[in-house]
């Protein structure tokens, strides 16, 4: 009898059949990772996925709901929810999966447009937490919606197809960098300088600012916008750079914005495979992917929004026609969720601020985390040992590799997720994702085995 525990390389125990079902697995999520790079690309593939799949809008409904039916509400175009209806009645109880698909970024400033030394540029607004330090010298994308003095829609897209020009950030040549090396790395980049080259040549017909001018020429020639119209815009700049495979083995992803995108892939793609297999739920199984994590879970589309307190009173009418508040309270009280987002994976040349025996290493499978915060367990969501055990139990008997982690050592930093916004409804929840390498860089990494391990994981979730 074993009596110690011990992680285990994942990949130590993989057979070709489960090897081919993980490459199937993870070619489709790369060219997700490809096309959804912002929080409505994401909106869109999903739904685009899940009409696909036969889930139908819930504000197209007007019939009751029953058994097995599949529905979806889109949240002002940046964040959707997805549920089967399940057997047992929704006050009983949801599983309940949640994930966010907004990343860092840059934004741009509601008035972005400058000159300087013969180059057009777009001041910006870095969101979440970056190393400032790494986006610069980068390919850039751009990713916007506008909309124009007529309240019409322009969506803009430069720099992801093979013959875009792409945007950067310039950075100050060594040469030069005495003074700046002399810095530390949270002060040697002002925010303010975080500006990105849009065009450099001038008009013909101009005073001054003619690099400008001709970058508005040109932007009202094919988009029909004015200067103002920025300031009725929602424009991320991202890397550029292309999903891939790491290593020679390709037993690593790379790619930008895989928090969270890699656990929001693998809860939707849960759902859509259960739909698509016609299994008999017991629980009603809610897939919720939400916008704004990653500058505190504040807004409309966050988490913190009623949104999804609706989305639940309008399944209650529509199944059991009983949307009363303390029929949502139950609903909210009885269910299990888990908070589908990542956690850092031990780097191994900054193994020092992780406590590897509690730390989440690449390859080990999807990442448990019983509780997130930092310090004396400030802000902490912490899952009970009875919930938690439900977990470790429900992955134990489904041969579901998971390991057991913490965020790293105490007082090196911290973090959380959605999980205590849920958990403040009544509901238990416990922190469940993918590890990840380089996690908020513009390039981050995550290990092919953990993706698969991580949708397998929420897929026996939603099925118990
Ligand atoms: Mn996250
Ligand atoms: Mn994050």
């Amino acid at each position: 009898m074993e009596l110690k525990y011990e992680k285990k390389n994942t990949y130590e125990k993989i057979n070709k059949v489960k090897e081919e079902a993980m490459f199937d697995y993870a070619d489709d999520y790369l060219s997700f990772l490809n096309y959804a790079k912002t929080e409505y690309r994401c909106v869109e593939y999903f739904v685009m996925a899940l009409e696909e799949a036969g889930f139908k809008n819930i504000n197209d409904i007007k019939e009751a709901l029953s058994v097995g039916d599949k529905v979806y509400y889109v949240n002002k175009d940046r964040s959707i929810y997805a549920a089967i209806i399940g057997e047992e009645s929704i006050t009983s109880g949801m599983n309940i999966i949640g994930a966010h698909i907004d990343s860092p970024r840059l934004d741009t400033k509601p008035m972005p447009m400058f000159e300087s030394q013969n180059l057009a540029m777009f001041k910006t607004q870095y969101y979440g937490g970056v190393k400032k330090y790494q986006w610069l010298a980068i390919p850039l994308s751009m990713f916007g919606i506008i909309y124009n003095e007529n309240g019409e829609k322009i969506e803009i897209v430069i720099g992801e197809k093979k013959d875009d020009p792409c945007f950067t950030i310039t950075d100050l040549l060594p040469h030069l960098a005495k003074d700046q090396m002399e810095l530390t790395a949270n002060k040697f980049i002002d925010p303010e300088n975080m500006t990105i080259i849009v065009g450099s040549i001038p008009s013909k017909d101009d005073k001054d600012n003619k690099v400008k001018n001709n970058i508005l020429k040109i932007l009202n020639k094919k988009y029909g916008i004015k200067e103002i119209d920025f300031a009725r815009s929602d424009i991320r700049f991202v890397p550029s750079f292309r999903a891939k495979y790491i290593g020679f083995d390709k037993g690593l992803i790379a790619g930008y914005g895989q928090d969270d995108r890699v656990c929001s892939y693998a809860t939707v793609k849960a759902i859509i495979d259960i739909a698509n297999e016609n299994k008999v739920l017991k629980k009603t199984a809610v897939a919720l992917i939400v916008d704004k994590e990653e500058i505190g879970s504040v807004g409309n589309t966050s988490m913190s929004s009623q949104a999804f307190d609706i989305f639940v009173a309008n399944l209650l009418d529509k199944v059991e026609e009983n949307s009363c508040n303390i029929a949502l309270y139950n609903a909210m009280n009885n269910s299990k969720m888990l908070s589908a987002d990542v956690s850092n994976a031990v780097e191994p040349m900054y193994q020092e601020v992780s406590d590897i025996q509690n730390a989440n290493i690449i390859g080990c499978g999807v990442a448990l985390e019983k509780y997130t915060g930092s310090g004396g367990k400030y802000s902490a969501s912490e899952a009970s040992a009875e919930y938690t055990s439900y977990v470790m139990n429900l992955f134990d008997k489904n041969d579901i590799a998971y390991q057991m982690g913490t965020l790293g050592k105490i007082g090196k930093g911290g973090g959380g997720t959605i999980a205590y916004i849920l958990a403040n409804k009544g509901i238990d929840v416990i922190d469940c994702g993918t590890a990840v390498l380089s996690m908020h860089s513009p390039y981050e990494v995550t290990s092919t085995i953990d993706v698969y391990e991580t949708y397998r994981a929420y897929k026996t979730f939603f099925l118990n």
